[in-house]
């Protein structure tokens, strides 16, 4: 089972929700925890795993020959990213903006364009209190996080149970986070900008297919707009966090809340048995 923590927004407690969702499973099972937020990866802070091992992610970028290359312009043509551009007597290329899709080699008549490696990050490993735990890290500067996000996840193993922590949005590197999840929990604040990305995120979910249920975190500020856009969507509100001094004083200093309260253990516990309840039942409706 693949379960995403996502969030339409940045600082909604995204990456505390989903360390509290793995240390709150009493390890029966094989759990891994992917942080897939590759551009600010932050779960270790609290997770404080053991890396073992970090291996470089590359995408493959064109390289060209231009003794071969009658500079016709195709690789242009196919280039939807604007990642070739061809001149005269000379070829450019903008590796920073390569997908590394082959599509210019693929295309080239002349076969004037190899494919060399270019390093965008890493893939870390390690335990954390009997945990698989995986996250990716991107070069500074590096705009091309899918490719490295779909690096961490092509480690998921789908015989256990696999939490991944997204990134914060609802653009490529979400989706490309939450592609092939059972189930996405929504992390989100009752606030007016907490409900405008809360519906963002609902439809990208929508149209992914992809079941869902909200948590609403510093649930006693706000107003009621969220769980009202919830009951009209049919979205489950699966569990609401308060916002007091105490959890903000464990948030401040990494320590995870199921780790000192058995009562938000059986909170987080009882969260699971939801999700499980939805996932399992294929009938119900998706969002
Ligand atoms: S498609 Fe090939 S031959 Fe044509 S401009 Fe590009 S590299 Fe040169
Ligand atoms: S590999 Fe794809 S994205 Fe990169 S330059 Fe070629 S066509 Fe453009």
């Amino acid at each position: 089972m693949i379960i995403t923590v996502a969030s339409g927004k940045g600082g909604t407690g995204k990456t505390t929700v989903a360390v509290n969702m793995a240390l709150s499973l009493d390890q029966k099972e094989a759990l891994q925890f992917l942080d897939c937020d590759v551009e600010e990866p932050n779960a270790h802070f609290f997770l404080k795993p053991d890396i073992s091992s970090s291996e470089p992610v590359s995408i493959p970028v064109p390289n060209i020959d231009e003794a071969k290359c009658t500079f016709c312009g195709r690789c242009s043509e196919v280039c939807a990213f604007n990642a070739i551009a061809v001149l005269i007597d000379h070829v450019m290329t903008f590796p920073e903006l390569c997908h590394g899709c082959g599509g210019c080699s693929y295309f080239c008549p002349e076969k004037a364009i190899s494919e060399v490696p270019r390093e965008i990050g890493l893939v870390e490993k390690g335990k954390a209190k009997g945990i698989n735990f995986l996250h990716g890290r991107l070069n500074p500067r590096e705009a091309m996080s899918p490719p490295l996000i779909k690096s961490v996840k092509d480690h998921a193993d789908r015989d256990g149970t696999v939490i991944i922590d997204a990134p914060p949005g609802t653009s490529c590197p979400v989706v490309t986070s939450v592609k092939g999840s059972d189930f996405c929990l929504l992390v989100t604040e009752p606030t007016p900008f907490g409900l405008n990305d809360l519906q963002l995120a609902v439809q990208m979910l929508k149209k992914m297919d992809i079941p869902a249920g909200v948590l609403i975190n510093r649930s006693d500020i706000g107003d009621s707009q969220v769980e009202d856009y919830c009951q009209r969507e049919g979205l489950p509100t699966l569990l609401k966090l308060p916002w007091n001094k105490e959890l903000a004083r464990l948030y401040a200093r990494g320590e995870p809340i199921v780790r000192h309260s058995d009562g938000w253990k059986n909170s987080f516990q009882g969260l699971w048995a939801k999700i499980r309840e939805i996932v399992e039942d294929k009938s119900i409706k998706r969002v």
